[in-house]
């Protein structure tokens, strides 16, 4: 090698070191281009450059960067190309061959079949040659830009007047390898910041939901959505608290398998467009394994339709209650009424003809009547004051056998002719602790109810001793009542059997009255009854 040729060498290699570092510097990859055109200033005399990219998926070589006599221009006023694999227009001939090229007579070039090129001035105009005349320039050097290999790109460069060398080309090829490998990095970097600010995004999402997610658990309705294809997307706690069926077992499943008549639910439920007044529709459902009465407000979204409910079963209850109440009461208070009022009726009109036996009957029926309506009284101001909690109960020692005979004696005047009760005391029986007039208020109604709905009015009354307690057994021998309406009984108001009761008088509050009674004297009453083989009420009494 010469001396000369030496030192052009080393010359061009200080070049290529610099323009790595200088290259390097900047991480947009649209600094970097003006920068290695900086640099190519400094290397060969020019009048354009073009940088275009070559994208193997769709065969098509775009424009990156564009810079004609002294101006950069906008790249987008370059249409992409297609490759051309024959290797016609000196772009397409770069990226197949992947050798870098010198053309030092362009106009000659242009005329030559099968390429497609372009003129573009300083203002960016385009011209198709060689049909608008021929080129601006008269060299132009070409060189592949490559990575791992592949052509990925091909840099342009021009002259209106110089013819290039081989030693420039060489120097050129240099230079666009540290550009290419500049460019590279620098768009790993800007994907790299753009994957980073996307993560935060998410993130940034991702922590709105869970808050918009802890505010839905938060409220007290339950709130569920049912997208488009009727699935369940969302289901909040209250939901579950209130149907006893978890998200879990909703979450993504069809909405009719959650509520089985929800056919018709949907059909009764208005559902109101986004920003609209909501109206609501209190419908009984069954879900779950529970019948609820719920109140929903239907919502449209972008996703679906958003439920909210909220749960007035037992509001609803204490309607039923409600309603429960006067219709016994007042179909209770109108015998008896009816009664004194007729009684009152003939003893007025007829007072002359009637004989003082006649008198005196009526006077008695007036007599029973009044009394048995201020025990309908007494017995609903009780349940209220039981209710309330403010009936007070002192306990003290009682000897529930005695007490037991005593009242059952005491009845036995009352009873119907054909009551037959008959009683027995365990042997060895404790003392028990209770409100003794509170006892016998409760073995009244028991005794009454035993002759009322006991069938032969055939009653036995037992006294036992129990594990720490003391046990009253009124048992008969009538139809008994069923399983179903066993817990029921002791509800307020609540009358079994229909044609049973409807025969016999009655408000339904005895037994809510005994129990809740017993209850506060820390015992307990209940029912045993196989239906059809009469029933038996089980009061125990603790021990004092
Ligand atoms: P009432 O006797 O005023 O109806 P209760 O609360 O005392 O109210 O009783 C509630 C219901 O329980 C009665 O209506 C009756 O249907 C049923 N019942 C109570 N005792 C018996 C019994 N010994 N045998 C069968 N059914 C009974």
């Amino acid at each position: 090698m010469t001396e000369r040729e030496l030192e052009r060498k080393a010359r061009v290699s200080q070049l290529l070191l610099d323009a790595a570092r200088m290259l390097g510097e900047t991480l947009e990859p649209d600094r970097v281009y003006d920068r290695f055109h900086d640099l190519l200033a400094g290397v060969v005399q020019h009048d354009g450059v073009l940088v275009s990219s070559y994208d193997e998926s769709d065969g098509l070589i775009r424009c990156d960067y564009a810079w004609s006599d002294g101006n950069r221009l906008d790249t987008s006023v370059f249409p992409p190309l297609p490759l051309n694999r024959e290797g016609g227009g000196m772009q397409s001939k770069v990226i197949v061959s992947g050798e870098s090229s010198l053309f030092n007579d362009l106009a000659e070039l242009v005329q030559r079949p099968g390429g497609t090129y372009y003129d573009v001035d300083r203002e960016g105009k385009i011209r198709r040659l060689p049909d608008s005349g021929p080129p601006g320039s008269r060299a132009a050097m070409m060189v592949p830009v490559k990575h791992e290999g592949r052509v990925v790109g091909v840099v342009q460069i021009m002259s209106n007047s110089a013819a290039y060398s081989a030693e420039q080309l060489e120097v050129v090829d240099g230079l666009v390898g540290q550009m290419a490998a500049a460019v590279r990095n620098a768009r790993l970097q800007k994907e790299q910041r753009r994957l980073e600010a996307a993560e935060a995004a998410a993130r940034a999402v991702a922590g709105e939901r869970e808050q918009a997610a802890n505010v839905l658990d938060a409220v007290g309705e339950g709130i569920f959505l049912v997208d488009r294809g009727g699935i369940v997307r969302l289901w909040n706690r209250a939901a579950a608290l209130v149907t006893g069926v978890s998200a879990d077992d909703v979450r993504d499943k069809p909405v009719v398998d959650l509520f089985p008549d929800w056919r018709a639910l949907v059909t009764r439920i208005p559902v109101v467009e986004h920003g609209a007044a909501a109206r609501s529709a209190t419908l009984p459902v069954g879900v779950g394994r529970r019948d609820l009465w719920l109140s929903f407000v239907a919502v449209r979204s972008a996703d679906g339709v958003v439920y909210a409910f909220r749960d007035l079963t037992s509001e609803r209850r204490l309607e039923e209650e409600k309603s429960d109440f006067i219709a016994t009461i007042s179909h209770e208070l109108r015998t008896p009424m009816a009664a004194v009022y007729g009684a009152a009726e003939t003893l007025l009109n007829r007072e002359t003809t009637l004989t003082p036996e006649q008198k005196h009957e009526l006077l008695e029926m007036v007599a029973s009547q009044a009394a048995r309506l201020s025990q309908i009284t007494e017995a609903v101001l009780l349940a209220t004051q039981l209710d309330r909690g403010t009936l007070p109960v002192e306990p003290e020692p009682v000897d529930v056998g005695e007490l037991t005979r005593a009242t059952v004696d005491a009845m036995r005047s009352q009873l119907p002719p054909s009551a037959e009760v008959h009683v027995e005391v365990a042997p060895r029986v404790a003392t028990a602790t209770g409100a003794p007039d509170r006892i016998q208020q409760v073995l009244v109604n028991l005794l009454d109810n035993a002759v009322k709905y006991g069938g032969d009015g055939r009653v036995s009354v037992r006294v036992e001793p129990a594990n720490g307690a003391v046990r009253i057994l009124v048992a008969d021998s009538g139809p008994g009542i069923s399983f179903a309406e066993q817990q029921r009984i002791f509800e307020k108001f609540y009358r079994a059997g229909p044609e049973l009761t409807r025969a016999t008088g009655g408000t339904g509050l005895g037994l809510y009255i005994s129990r809740e009674l017993v209850q506060r004297m820390g015992g307990s009453l209940d029912v045993r009854s196989v239906p059809g083989a009469g029933a038996t009420f089980v009061v125990e009494l603790p021990r004092a």
